[in-house]
């Protein structure tokens, strides 16, 4: 075995989970690190790409909560990208949620947003400030570590019944408005399912990180990976593209190293890289179902995640503008257009024929929310089915029958007319479109049907064992989105619980400390230095102590 193929650990897949992992282990433990990509680029889903040399699209980043300075998720990025990558917040009122009769604007204040909604439904003031607060409860109590369980279950007892609920079930328990609640689910595109399937304590922990507002990096979501590299290759480590892993060496139940292949290429050499540590960022499903060889250690999860549900796919729709859209409007706020309250119906009949039904949409206008955009661009997203694409996926990216490409069309003229209705002028402004489907996402990204948030957010999803950093096989772990929670900040805090889990006790208190203490010495501010190290434990102290009061007036 040559120095070369010799490293301190290896991550399988460069998403922001991997980074995160791969950069705290350079800058924790001075760790020389290999980064293996299967992709002919870093960032998984924060890789960007480009068209006519003109405009460029990030694949699966619109925006971030939780980015305040002072807040945890700013901290952590930070300190993963050595301070370097700045961040735009988007206008302060960043949500628009447009229904046939009505538009509510969120504000990036939680303030403001409760009392909008209490002036809009006073009949429902005492159970939307309740939202609010299990909001934050369930936010906060997510981070504490597994032995705090039995002290939380004692002062909110409700808790373990909230996790399993799904959204449905906690509004039709909280409110009666039907309006309130499909209002309250606007954003369930931020999870990938609608309420009667989604966890209620995921759709907490989501809509509560975007409390404060939406950000959007500097520059475009390539900008992450540019800036976390630096940080890995500072000991040594680097990453390798079109580097796809097909197998996970082990011997006698210990991880050893992993074997990589040129990406579709199946005629090229197979090269081996060995290191004591192996974490995967390439999801659940893909590490137990096919980069771990047959092997009993893990056979029942195996067996449990094949039967799993699967995670929502989508398709997105990119746009290269002649002018700018601000010309009808657009701030750079989202938009999340929708004909009816009535989520799952419209949900079901949208993703089974995305050709025939268009009737919701998030629109979402990047070069608005970067200040060094060249030219504008917007995506159109809309949920669909992996089976109404499936027949095509041994196809080729570009290589497809021409009745994929008749499809994709009639869907892109479909998404445009939805939108061209809500505004008009909207498609006087293209110059060019491109549409990607769930294949698309399957090919590129290897997720598993095209899935972009990893195993679906149901409640069943809760306390699965194949949903956790540690495997069965010694020196194996996961990390990123399966791990924790989804979106960019789910899976970068999946890497800080991975890497937490290496340095053993309190190892994720530890992480979070020392990044919440680095970014209070970089800011000097006030409102930075009120956030100190102990922060993330006074407001779980906070919040336990109000949960107590609260359980007894409420419940
Ligand atoms: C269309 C879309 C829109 C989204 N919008 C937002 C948003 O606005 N805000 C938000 O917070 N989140 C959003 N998300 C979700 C977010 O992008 C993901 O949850 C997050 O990036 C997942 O990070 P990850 O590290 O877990 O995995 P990924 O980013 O999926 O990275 C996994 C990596 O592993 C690689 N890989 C897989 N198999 C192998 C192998 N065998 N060998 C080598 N490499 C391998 C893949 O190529 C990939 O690079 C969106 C996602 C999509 C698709």
């Amino acid at each position: 075995m040559s120095n070369s193929n010799q490293f301190d650990a290896i991550v399988i897949g460069s998403g922001i989970g991997g980074l995160t992992v791969a950069a705290l282990l350079s800058k924790l433990n001075k760790k020389k690190v290999l980064i293996l990509e299967q992709h002919f680029v870093i960032g998984g889903f924060t890789h960007e790409f480009k068209r006519i040399h003109k405009f460029k699209w990030d694949v699966g980043l619109h925006y971030v909560g939780n980015m305040e300075k002072g807040e945890i998720g700013r901290a952590v990025f930070d300190y993963i990208t050595d301070g370097k990558l700045q961040w735009h917040k988007m206008p302060e009122s960043f949500e628009k949620f447009v229904y046939p009769d009505f538009t509510f604007e969120e504000f990036a204040d939680p303030q403001k947003y409760k009392a909008d909604l209490i002036q809009r439904f006073p009949k429902e003031k005492q159970a939307i400030e309740r939202y609010f607060f299990e909001l934050k409860t369930i936010a906060i109590t997510a981070n504490l570590p597994t032995f705090l369980n039995p002290l939380l279950k004692l002062i909110f007892p409700s808790l373990g019944k909230i996790h399993r609920q799904t959204t449905k079930e906690y509004f039709d328990q909280n409110f009666l408005d039907v309006k309130l609640k499909a209002l309250l689910a606007s954003q369930w595109g931020t999870y990938g399912l609608p309420p009667s399937k989604s966890s209620f304590a995921t759709h907490a922990m989501v809509i509560y990180s975007f409390l404060t507002g939406g950000w959007y990096p500097v520059g475009g979501a390539s900008e992450i990976a540019k800036h976390i590299m630096p940080v890995i290759e500072r000991n040594g480590g680097k990453a390798l593209t079109k580097s796809q892993v097909t197998e996970i060496i082990i011997d006698k139940g210990i991880a050893k190293g992993v074997k990589v292949q040129k990406f579709h290429v199946s005629q090229a050499p197979v090269e081996e890289y060995y290191a004591p540590i192996i974490i995967s960022d390439a999801g659940a499903f893909n590490t137990y179902t096919k980069l771990i060889p047959e092997n009993d250690l893990i056979a029942d999860y195996r067996e449990e995640i094949k039967s799993f549900p699967k995670g929502s796919s989508a398709i997105t729709l990119y746009l290269g503008f002649k002018e700018s859209p601000e010309k009808l409007g657009f701030r750079g706020e989202n938009h999340w257009i929708y004909t009816s309250y009535e989520h799952d119906k419209a949900f079901q009949e949208q993703k089974a024929k995305p050709d025939q039904v268009i009737n919701s949409c998030y629109l979402s206008f990047a070069s608005l929310k970067d200040p060094t955009a060249t030219a504008h661009t917007a995506q159109a997203i809309i949920f669909v089915d992996y089976d109404f694409f499936s027949q095509w996926h041994k196809q080729s990216w570009k290589k497809r029958e021409e009745t994929y490409y008749d499809l994709k069309e009639k869907i892109t003229q479909n998404i445009l007319n939805f939108v061209e209705s809500r505004y008009p002028g909207f498609k006087e402004l293209i110059e060019y479109k491109e549409l990607s489907t769930p294949v698309t996402l399957e090919y590129f990204n290897q997720s598993d049907r095209g899935a972009i948030y990893g195993i679906p957010a149901i409640p069943e999803r809760l306390g699965k064992k194949w949903s956790n950093p540690k495997t069965p096989i010694k020196n194996l772990y996961l990390t990123g989105t399966d791990v924790m929670s989804l979106g960019i900040m789910g899976a970068m805090m999946g890497g800080v619980k991975t890497v937490g889990i290496l340095k053993g006790s309190f190892g994720f208190f530890n992480i979070m400390s020392k990044c919440i203490q680095e970014s209070s010495k970089a800011e000097k501010t006030a409102d930075v230095v009120d956030c100190d190290s102990e922060a993330l434990l006074q407001s779980a102290d906070r919040i336990i102590s109000e949960s107590s009061n609260r359980e007894l007036t409420h419940r």
